[in-house]
């Protein structure tokens, strides 16, 4: 991508009320624009990332077992009142259509998902099986402050499995644990499991959560025997560790996923059972897993910056390098160009500045920017047909030969 045409720019602006650092620095590198509190458009950039981390969500969803659907936003009152949701989800936003019908639009989708899969499932035959989306989730929360950590818009991967038996609900739990660690881990997030609040079923749910000073949730972090908990949930409140007894400390920390068994609390609403082989009816068992994509970019955002600007992990990053042209010089950028082309040619995700502006911004939206590798040619190493070549996370520079470049990208 050439950027003197990249639709999206950096800017030294940001809006007054933005007080999250990865609200700033997205705002600032051109990734998204705010709409209103909460609400952000995803501009190419920013989008690019967001896609990277579904792809990891979806990739690591199927190899759990999960099959990908898309259902809808916009949902009916009826089936949030069968569940008493209605009344008791605080931030879902409602609708009034024509004829006074009334709507939700989906803040989570157990509602949807449970009579969605009963159509579908009679038999002990057609258990266990799991469906998951990708989608936007509404949610009217009350402060939404922290950029994308917190939307009133955003991003969700939600997914649903459906069990003959808790036993088995908890095989796939323990197993979905696994998954959420890769998920976490593949977008250089550091997740820690943490027991929360598990409702009127489960002792508790889990919660994965990654320390950093900027959360909103606060942790009670046993490094001795490795369990942490959610404070919220803790009924006593006491730094003593009540599983080894040792110190603990607080942590404060963001939620990125959350699961959750929830046995038979929705199944039960829909009146959702299978036929076992005895041919006897039997309750289906429910469980529930989150993550959120766009607050996993916040936090890597909120984890891995500087005080230039982002420091992008590979796996996320909306291009690998950043060739940048430094100076008018007519053969640096008749060299830049070809060396573009060859970067593209071999697959390379490459971002080329080739925009007419001083060397000192070109070089100050690298860093804003964050994408992992940058290239330097200017006059001053070509004639010897050199690049400078500098990782974002590094401030070694090296001198790579033109003509070596792209083989070093390529695996
Ligand atoms: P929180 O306690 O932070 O409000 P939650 O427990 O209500 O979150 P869940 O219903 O468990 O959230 O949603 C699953 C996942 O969706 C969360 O782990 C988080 O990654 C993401 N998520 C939830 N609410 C938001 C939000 N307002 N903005 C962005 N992501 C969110
Ligand atoms: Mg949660």
């Amino acid at each position: 991508m050439k950027q003197s045409k990249l639709f999206g720019k950096t800017t030294k602006e940001i809006p007054k009320d933005e007080v999250s650092k990865n609200a700033e620095l997205l705002i600032r590198s051109g990734f998204v624009d705010k709409l209103m509190a909460g609400v952000y458009t995803y501009l190419p950039l920013g989008l690019r990332v967001l896609k990277k981390i579904q792809a990891i969500v979806r990739e690591e969803m199927e190899t759990l077992g999960g099959q990908e659907i898309y259902m809808p936003a916009l949902t009916p009152k009826d089936n949030w009142v069968k569940t008493s949701r209605w009344d008791e989800i605080d931030v879902l936003f409602k609708l009034q259509g024509t004829g006074d019908k009334e709507y939700a639009l989906g803040s989570t989708h157990e509602e949807i998902v449970t009579p969605l899969v009963k159509k579908f499932v009679n038999s002990y035959k057609d258990l266990p099986v799991a469906v998951y989306q990708i989608q936007d989730k509404f949610r009217d929360e009350a402060r939404a402050k922290s950029g994308l950590l917190r939307g009133r818009e955003f991003s969700m991967k939600d997914l649903y499995s459906f069990h003959r038996n808790e036993e088995d609900l908890a095989d796939f739990y323990e197993k979905s644990k696994q998954a959420y660690l890769n998920v976490f881990k593949r977008c250089g997030l550091d997740a820690h499991i943490v027991e929360a609040s598990g409702g009127v079923f489960s002792k508790f749910s889990h919660e994965f959560q990654v320390f950093t000073e900027s959360g909103e949730d606060k942790i009670y972090v046993c490094n001795s025997c490795g369990r942490h908990q959610n404070e919220e949930i803790v009924e006593n409140q006491t730094l003593k560790c009540p599983y080894c007894g040792n110190d603990r400390i607080i942590e404060k920390s963001i939620e990125v996923g959350n699961i959750f068994e929830l046995k038979t609390k929705f199944t039960t609403a829909f009146d959702f059972t299978y036929t076992d082989e005895a041919g006897k009816e039997q309750p289906v068992q429910m469980g529930c897993y989150g993550i959120g994509p766009s607050r996993v970019m916040g936090s890597v955002v909120e984890v891995h910056h500087d005080d230039k600007g982002m420091i992008w992990p590979e796996s996320m990053a909306p291009y690998q390098v950043h060739l940048v042209a430094l100076g008018d010089d007519e053969k640096v950028l008749a060299q830049a160009e070809s060396l573009y082309q060859e970067l593209i040619k071999s697959g390379v995700e490459t971002l080329f500045d080739d925009r007419e502006v001083q060397a000192g911004q070109k070089l100050n939206d690298a860093d804003l920017i964050g994408l992992p590798i940058r290239l330097i040619i200017s006059s001053k190493t070509l004639d010897k047909n050199f690049v400078e070549m500098k990782k974002r996370n590094s401030s070694e520079v090296e001198l790579i030969k033109i003509a070596k470049v792209s083989k070093l990208f390529t695996k």
